[in-house]
């Protein structure tokens, strides 16, 4: 037998490794302006066309390459920025991997033109299929300008995975908009098909955060800032009365590195206490500078989770600093200001995190612990576990706060006949409904008699259930009906709120919604369903919005579905909210009208049945 054992040809190899790092145009948008900023450049524009799937471009006016370098900068683990293991606990850079650019040349067309400072001529470079096509000396400006063209071309499947250009765009956005917050000193321009989209004259972090989201956040920022010997944190909250109702401008920085963490979010939800309603968000962009050595960024190869040394008092720490924010602008009364008993008598509380404070950190045992700590990590990075736990708190306190959540689980319990299919549903005692006989406990909960016991229904989950139905049946067969505003509304939204919007314009004409787009991120509301009051177009418009960003990372559904998901939802009648008779009896009769009568959409039960027979058993008859 022969051996069969061979190496992969390095541009199969390439384009194999490049699936994890570049997965859409978006990938490639994050690399290059991080790439960009790490150049030292000061000005940095991008420029799209076709939602990146044919260019992205990114102009920097940075330190530039050699011809040498700039040849090398393509190999897979080509990277100025780390020579030594040592040199990953000290990371200021934002990338450090030497991965992007290889992966780019693997997966699409690229050209490069760079030049260094004291540089007569540049160096221009083509690259396809990881192989250069043609090198030669170039007349061009200081700095950086690299093309992708053609994302995918070589990689027909995962071309065809790409979403719509409106979704694909919306992803740009995102990161163009998660780097320029994060240096606005920077001068960062957006330009997609040709039309200006971002244009961020450099300036201070308060500036930055109205010119991306809008200047409704004018009067609105209380700035937060504590240093402390562990940790620096500093940034703006918005005021409760920004508070939105779903996660909507959320902005964590590690470093300058934009996370994602539930457990950070919590700490600050946990801040605002009941200064705004339990199932609202509060906006905020906060940066927390630490110790490059405490915290662990090898956790996700996308590198947007993070694992901090000491959970517990990063916790504390965002919470206290929010806490004392409000209190410092009479938001909150300052009594509230209270940090943990046990964190509090921490010796590393009171002083500024210094350089003289860094030295002494990095020569203590804590930090030779923790170092010795990150190795292990590094060579095991298997940390998903404590993340895991985070996760299972965060979640727990979540649902005990009353909010619906996505993917609940229901172990089905011995006493309920609750079924996940339809089929079998209960017969209504047929008095029930000539004789007034429904209760509505904790405003919350319907109870009618059935033929042998009697059912539970949670009012606003059978609710949500009975208005899916009927908005998809609308939007399957016909137009819903409009109700056309006498007076018409015109909103403005920031310019990633307006990408989206202009996505969903179609699909909101089919449920009822008749919006047009005007110019610069204007709309005009010209109708609405006719379940939304006169009056409220405005806030609908913004809730849907918000909502459909907290659906959207659900790939699974259409635009369509996840649209008439945050509808439902929005629309739903909430639990808290006294009913008449008239409207009990009306949400229990639509409710088995339903096709799927006894689960919500993301699957929980609308209603439990309670039968005679399970009834006498628990008696012990
Ligand atoms: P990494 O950023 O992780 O080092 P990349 O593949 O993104 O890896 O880049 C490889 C190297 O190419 C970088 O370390 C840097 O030296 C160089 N480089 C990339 N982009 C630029 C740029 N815009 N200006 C100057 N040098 C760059
Ligand atoms: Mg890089």
């Amino acid at each position: 037998m022969p051996d069969i054992i061979h190496l992969l040809p390095d541009n199969i190899a390439n384009q194999i490794a490049a699936g994890e790092v570049i997965q859409r145009p978006a990938s490639a948008v994050k690399e290059l302006l991080e790439n960009a900023v790490d150049a030292e450049a000061t000005q940095i524009q991008l420029i799209i066309i076709d939602a990146g799937k044919s260019l992205v471009q990114v102009i920097d006016n940075g330190i530039g390459m050699s011809e040498t370098d700039a040849r090398m900068a393509f190999e897979r683990h080509a990277t100025s920025k780390i020579k030594k293991i040592e040199d990953l606990f000290h990371i200021k850079t934002m990338g450090f991997r030497g991965e992007a650019l290889a992966s780019i040349a693997a997966v699409a067309q690229v050209e490069i033109k760079t030049k260094k400072a004291n540089a007569e001529l540049g160096t221009y470079i083509e690259i396809e299929n990881s192989a250069v096509m043609q090198q030669e000396p170039c007349a061009c400006n200081i700095g950086t300008s690299i093309s992708m063209k053609n994302l995918f071309f070589n990689v027909p499947a995962r071309r065809n995975f790409l979403k719509s250009n409106a979704a694909e765009m919306r992803h740009i956005v995102d990161e163009f908009i998660r780097v320029a917050m994060a240096f606005p000193k920077l001068f960062f321009s957006l330009i997609s098909n040709g039309q200006q989209v971002f244009y961020l004259e450099p300036g201070n972090l308060k500036q930055r955060i109205i010119q991306i989201l809008g200047n409704n956040y004018t009067a609105k920022l209380v700035s937060v800032k504590e240093e402390t010997d562990y940790m620096n944190i500093y940034g703006f909250i918005g005021k409760p009365d920004t508070a939105k109702k779903t996660r909507g401008d959320q902005y964590f920085f590690v470093n300058n590195r934009f996370i994602k963490s539930a457990y950070l979010n919590h700490a600050v939800n946990n801040a605002f206490d009941n200064l705004i309603a339990k199932d609202s968000f509060p906006s905020y962009v906060l940066f927390i500078d630490v110790d490059p050595s405490q915290v662990d960024i090898n956790v996700h190869p996308t590198k947007q989770e993070i694992k901090f040394e000491d959970e517990k008092i990063m916790y504390a720490f965002v919470q206290a600093a929010v806490k004392h924010a409000l209190a410092q602008f009479s938001i909150a009364p300052s009594l509230d200001f209270s940090l943990n008993a046990e964190i509090q008598n921490l010796d590393a509380i009171n002083q500024p995190f210094t350089d003289e404070k860094k030295g002494i950190t990095t020569s203590s045992n804590l930090y030779q612990g923790f170092t010795k700590k990150n190795q292990a990590h590094f060579i095991e990075p298997s940390t998903k576990n404590e993340l895991n736990h985070w996760k299972e708190f965060v979640e727990k306190t979540k649902s005990a706060s009353g909010t619906i959540q996505e993917t609940e689980e229901h172990t089905e319990s011995q006493l309920f006949s609750y079924e996940k299919k339809s089929g079998t549903q209960p017969l209504l005692y047929p008095n029930s409904f000539s004789s007034a006989s429904f209760i509505q406990l904790h405003n919350t909960y319907l109870i009618a008699a059935t033929l042998n016991g009697f059912i539970v229904v949670h009012q606003q989950l059978a609710h949500e259930r009975i208005l899916y139905e009927r908005y998809s049946t609308a939007a399957h067969s016909k137009q819903m009906p409009t109700q056309k505003n006498l007076f018409p509304v015109t909103i403005e939204l920031a310019t990633a709120d307006a990408v989206l919007l202009t996505d969903l314009l179609p699909e909101l004409t089919i449920i009822g919604y008749q919006v047009e787009a005007l110019h610069n991120n204007s709309f005009v509301i010209q109708g609405t369903p006719a379940d939304v009051l006169q009056g409220n177009e405005k806030h609908a418009i913004e809730l849907l919005i918000e909502q459909f960003k907290h659906f959207s990372s659900d790939v699974k559904f259409s635009k369509r579905e996840k649209l008439i998901r945050c509808i439902s939802r929005q629309h739903a009648i909430k639990a808290g909210q006294a009913l008449s008779q008239k409207e009990i009896q009306t949400v229990i009769e639509e409710l088995f009208q339903c096709t799927t009568p006894n689960i919500t959409i993301s699957g929980a039960p609308t209603y439990l049945e309670f039968k005679e027979d399970y009834l006498d058993r628990m008696f012990g008859k």
